[in-house]
């Protein structure tokens, strides 16, 4: 298929290009470079760099490529952040979404993969999370991607437009060459910061509350390799062409790590002490975030091929060749 990747220059969207494109599918790529990487991109994929807020450009783009499907990646996606700044969020990710399905009902383009997250349940005492779970974000940035969800819901009843929502739960990782990987300026997540450690680009971690209602009082989530996410996305193109049918899917492990055993998973893998202490809780965290895989395995096709020791281990290989992140590669 000819895919136009939104947002393909990101952690996400670079993994997914270099799959699709083993995967013979031929790949045109957004993206505004605000926090994506132009070195993470292989040399073959036509680039348009540009906002997907603006019209004329995306116009533009759809005129001169005859696209098959949409794989969307573009959004703003810091918990944090967007409890600082929700309007941000909304205007990025819902106004983006918007102007997307204007332009695809326009061109005529009928199939959208796009991401969504495990932000948009909320907190749930009961786990693993199915995707029936009611959705109740705990934070702007889940509810701007359930705005996206609604979005799509009624483009597909009025345009027809056929879309899958992939909810992820908390991916990390990298792809195996180490050639590309998470490079986020400033950096918030749990693996890549726990990292920078052994690469002496910080003291010590410090984790964010270890008063939850957990085992050990620290958050637990879902670790998903991006390669099976990347994995996922193929599927669910795959699906829309065969079943011409709108889904939504979460795409986790099953597997529930607390932060604290992240943090001593990667002491054995860096083989270094990694000095931690306990800070104030991060407003928006919920508890826990668990995902039932089910419905993925079974209608898509899907499985976990990698588990949170080879999410740890291409993590570090990357960031061991890239300890300035991109920023190494100019
Ligand atoms: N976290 C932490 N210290 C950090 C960064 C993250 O304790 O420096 C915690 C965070 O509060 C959450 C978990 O690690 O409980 C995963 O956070 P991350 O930002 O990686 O992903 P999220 O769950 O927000 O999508």
């Amino acid at each position: 298929m000819k895919l136009l990747v939104l947002g393909g220059a990101g952690y996400i969207g670079s993994h997914f290009v270099k799959e699709a494109l083993k995967n013979n599918h031929e790949v045109i790529v957004i993206d505004n470079l605000s926090t994506g990487h132009i070195e993470s991109l292989p040399k073959e994929v036509k680039f348009y760099q540009g906002d997907i807020r603006d019209e004329r450009f995306l116009d533009e783009v759809f005129l001169q490529e005859r696209i098959d499907a949409c794989v969307h990646f573009c959004a703003y996606s810091l918990v944090g952040e967007s409890m600082k700044d929700p309007l941000k969020y909304f205007d990025n990710n819902v106004i983006g979404a918007i102007r997307l399905v204007q332009a695809m009902v326009k061109h005529a383009v009928k199939y959208i993969v796009f991401s969504s997250t495990a932000a948009v349940y909320g907190s749930h005492e009961e786990m693993p999370i199915t995707e029936n779970f009611t959705t109740e974000p705990t934070n702007p940035y889940g509810e701007s991607k359930l705005f996206m969800e609604k979005i799509f819901k009624w483009s597909d009843e009025a345009y027809g437009i056929k879309y899958v929502s992939l909810r992820y739960f908390n991916v990390a990782g990298a792809d195996s060459e180490g050639t590309i990987g998470e490079d986020h300026s400033p950096e918030t997540h749990l693996i890549p910061i726990i990292l920078q450690v052994p690469l002496k680009k910080r003291d010590k971690l410090t984790i964010f509350g270890d008063d939850y209602n957990t085992f050990d009082g620290t958050c637990i989530r879902d670790y998903i390799h991006v390669l099976d996410l990347a994995d996922a996305h193929l599927k669910a193109l795959d699906y829309l062409k065969r079943e011409n049918n709108s889904n939504i899917f979460n795409l986790g492990s099953e597997s529930g790590y607390s932060n604290k055993q992240i943090l001593s998973n990667a002491r054995k893998i860096t083989e270094s002490p990694i000095p931690s202490e306990i800070g104030p809780r991060r407003p928006g965290d919920p508890d826990k975030l668990i995902a039932s895989n089910q419905k993925a395995k079974k209608v898509l096709n899907w499985e976990v091929k990698r588990d949170i020791e080879d999410i740890l281990k291409s993590a570090w290989n990357f960031h061991k060749n890239h300890p300035n992140g991109y920023r190494g590669d100019k």
